[in-house]
């Protein structure tokens, strides 16, 4: 656990989130600025920096995320859905914790702005 990072600290149930998924390793929660109207973010409980920080000791972990946001998704009544990881701060990551983001519930653009 890093001690300055806010995801650690939600993971770690020190600040509250409106919590959809834990287990002993992922975390999946509703995001605060919602962009979609399924919009929910998934998070490792180890601290990993971002994509780019990825070890080969981490595949499982990631592709439990990804499976576990694919079945949220559906539960939450999006059959469609995007998934997003933002590795950097010119590519839009703003908190240094990984997590995906998964959003659902309206059509999408493509590119990303
Ligand atoms: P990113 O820009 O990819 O780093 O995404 C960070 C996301 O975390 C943003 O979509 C924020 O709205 C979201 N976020 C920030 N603080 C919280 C919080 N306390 N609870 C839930 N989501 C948060």
């Amino acid at each position: 656990m890093e001690t300055d990072c806010l995801f650690c600290k939600i993971a770690a149930g020190d600040i509250p989130a409106d919590k959809l998924y834990e287990d002993d390793e992922i975390l999946a929660f509703r995001d605060i600025a919602p962009q979609a109207p399924v919009h929910f973010l998934i998070i490792p409980k180890k601290h990993i920096e971002n994509p780019a920080a990825v070890g080969s000791e981490d595949e499982k972990l990631m592709g439990r995320m990804l499976r576990r946001g694919a079945a949220i998704a559906e539960e939450n009544g999006a059959q469609d859905f995007r998934l997003v990881f933002n590795s950097g701060a010119e590519a839009g990551q703003t908190v240094f914790h990984i997590h995906m983001h998964v959003l659902g519930g309206r059509s999408m653009q493509w590119p990303p702005g």
